[in-house]
C-alpha cells in the first residue's frame, strides 16, 4: 500500500480509519464480512468481534483453522495492516 504524503503529513504516525467505529487506528484487520462485499474494508481489533461474530480478535489471524471459530460465514480475512511494521501491540 504505497500511499505516501497523506494529508497533514507532519507526523510519521500513520493511522487508518476503522470502517465500523471510524477511529484512526494503528493496527487493523483487512477483511470482508458483509454478504456481497466486493472491496476489502479495515476494521480495528475492538470492532472485529462485532463484524465476525467471534468472541475475540485473537481468532482474526488464525487462517483456515480460525475460520471454523467465526460464526459469520461471509467473513474473509485479508491480512493485517500495521502502521509500524514489527511494532505489534500486545494481545489482550
Ligand atoms: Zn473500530
Amino acid at each position: 500500500m504505497p500511499h505516501k504524503g497523506r494529508k497533514g503529513g507532519a507526523h510519521d504516525e500513520r493511522t487508518r480509519e476503522c470502517r465500523v467505529c471510524g477511529q484512526g487506528k494503528k493496527m487493523l484487520f483487512r477483511c470482508k464480512w458483509r454478504k456481497d462485499q466486493r472491496q476489502w474494508d479495515f476494521v480495528c481489533r475492538v470492532c472485529w468481534p462485532s463484524v465476525s461474530g467471534a468472541e475475540s480478535s485473537r481468532h482474526a489471524t488464525l487462517g483456515s483453522d480460525g475460520m471454523a471459530l467465526i460464526p459469520n460465514t461471509h467473513y474473509r480475512y485479508g491480512g493485517t495492516w500495521k502502521a509500524v511494521i514489527g511494532d505489534v501491540p500486545p494481545d489482550d
